[in-house]
């Protein structure tokens, strides 16, 4: 048997651990334990991007894949909390619902609609029915459990084609190596801290324009990555969640939903990285890293293809 040792655990590592196994492929999965952009308590499935309403070609087929894949998991017995419940996308004028009318493919199913319900200012809603959330801890846990990887915990200090050094020096031998370390692990492109304020309650549905509202587990969500781009993780996380951010993020929230009785219970910091790294380097290491704000739309379906390019020979 083949063994693949995959650094990071995070929605990427996960998703290759869960791929590789099911290929028959022996799995180690190192995780450094820290800065997990993947515990984001709820993630959108969301393929209307931001507030260019950009659908990028791989969004409608990698929302399908998360959530196809969220059913064989719970199939399996695995919970993962989620809900495909459609995704409100309220815009404020009539030139952004043109531009993204503009945008949005034919074969992507949506309607517009009144912002019946929604705090006065906006203009119309686009709602993509099969969009939705899901815990990203939770999706990952399920993953890690199915894939039957060995887990361990630990940081890569130098990585190789065949193999890995830890930071205690500890060697690990492998036929292939893939590197999912995400911002924490990032040298190199644009790390992008945010937050999620943990509310008591939420909208059913989620709702997202600047930042967005979800329900998660227990009560909802608002938060957004807003903080600046940063050069590093430690650089992107040095600023914790400033009150210049937290009103920003506030004043997103209540024009989304009015926030009246909404109740603040705690708040969830992570860093995302971009550009998308997906492949081979010369060295002959395997990466899947900088999923941007994209991790659960297209971080499964992209670690899938990068698991059937594995066994192909070098
Ligand atoms: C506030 C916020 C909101 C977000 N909202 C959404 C959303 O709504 N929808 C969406 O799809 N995405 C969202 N994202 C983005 C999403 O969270 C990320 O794209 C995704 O989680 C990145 O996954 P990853 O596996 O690449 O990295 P991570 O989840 O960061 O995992 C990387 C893992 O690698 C480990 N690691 C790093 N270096 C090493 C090393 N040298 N050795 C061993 N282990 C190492 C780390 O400890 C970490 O556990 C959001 C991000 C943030 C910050």
């Amino acid at each position: 048997m083949k063994h693949l040792l995959i650094a990071g655990g995070g929605i990427a590592g996960a998703s290759a651990a869960y791929f590789a196994a099911r290929s028959g492929w022996a799995v180690t999965l190192l995780d450094a334990g820290e800065g997990r952009a993947s515990d984001v308590p709820a993630a959108l499935l969301n393929p209307v991007r931001g507030q260019s309403g950009k659908v990028e070609a791989l969004s409608l087929a990698g929302l399908r894949f998360t959530f196809a894949l969220i059913r064989e998991l719970e199939a399996a017995g695995h919970a993962v909390p989620h809900a495909q419940s459609g995704v409100q996308r309220p815009v404020p004028d009539e030139k952004t619902r043109r531009k993204w009318v503009a945008n949005l493919p034919a074969e992507l199913p949506h309607r517009w609609h009144d912002p019946a319900g929604l705090p006065p200012g906006w203009h119309s809603v686009l709602e993509i029915p099969e969009g939705g959330w899901v815990s990203g801890a939770a999706l990952v846990r399920a993953l890690v459990a199915a894939s039957g990887a060995r887990v361990m915990r630990g940081r890569v200090a130098t990585v190789m084609a065949s193999g890995a050094v830890l930071d205690g020096g500890e060697i690990l031998c492998a036929d292939r190596v893939l590197c999912c370390g995400g911002s924490f692990g990032g040298e190199g492109g644009t790390h992008r801290a945010g937050s999620l304020l943990l509310l008591n309650k939420a909208p059913t549905q989620p709702v997202s324009f600047g930042a967005y509202l979800s329900p998660a587990i227990h009560g909802g969500v608002l938060g957004a990555t807003f903080e600046a781009p940063a050069e590093s993780h430690a650089e992107a996380l040095a600023l914790g969640l400033p009150l210049k951010s937290l009103d920003w993020l506030l004043c997103k929230g209540a024009a989304l939903s009015g926030l009246s009785g909404v109740e603040v219970a705690g708040h969830w910091t992570g860093v995302r990285l971009s550009p998308l790294d997906c492949g081979r380097d010369e060295s002959g290491v395997w990466h899947l890293s900088g999923l941007g704000s994209k991790g659960f739309l297209l971080g499964p379906l992209l670690a899938q293809g990068v698991v059937e390019q594995l066994g192909l020979p070098i």
